[in-house]
């Protein structure tokens, strides 16, 4: 079987790629803890869309109407400074693969500034009041900027 990306590695053993299908891809804990503070401060959103067409990546937590989309990054598999392990078993594997992660996520971000997004990007490890704090900001600076209120709700109570 070919993959269609070959900066890509497939996975060497079934030890990892057991891993690798074990790990979570929404509705992590802390996306779940993000999204309920955000759902607090009275923040409405999308969850695990893919915002461009012309993009695999699928963004964790969507705001379609102003334009901000937040990825919620896990220590491990996005490289975090202060956790990002490197397993030691398949090492070079491993690099190639976390690499190949990181890269994407830049041009990702890349692609969707250059379509006008704004990208926010959380690690795991932050605490998620201040995620949603800075969410809500980006959010709220958004709404404010000229051209980016966009179409009005639908008004209500017509068949009265
Ligand atoms: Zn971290």
């Amino acid at each position: 079987m070919t993959r269609t990306n070959s900066s890509e590695p497939s996975p060497p053993t079934t030890d990892v790629r057991r891993r690798m299908l074990a790990t979570k891809r929404r509705d992590t804990p802390e996306e779940l803890r993000i999204r309920s503070a955000l759902h607090r401060s009275g923040l409405r959103y999308s969850i695990d869309a893919r915002v461009l067409c012309s993009s695999r990546a699928r963004a964790d937590i969507l705001f379609r109407r102003v334009r901000v989309v937040v990825f919620v990054d896990g220590c491990f598999w996005h490289g975090c400074p202060k956790h990002g392990t490197k397993p030691k078993k398949n090492a070079k594997w491993w690099a190639a693969k976390l690499e190949a992660n990181i890269r994407r996520d830049r041009e990702t971000d890349c692609q969707l500034r250059a379509a006008g997004w704004r990208v926010i990007r959380v690690w795991a490890h932050e605490a998620p009041e201040q995620a949603a704090r800075r969410i809500g900001r980006a959010v709220a600076t958004r709404r404010g900027a000229a051209g980016f209120r966009g179409p009005r709700a639908p008004r209500r109570g017509r068949s009265r």
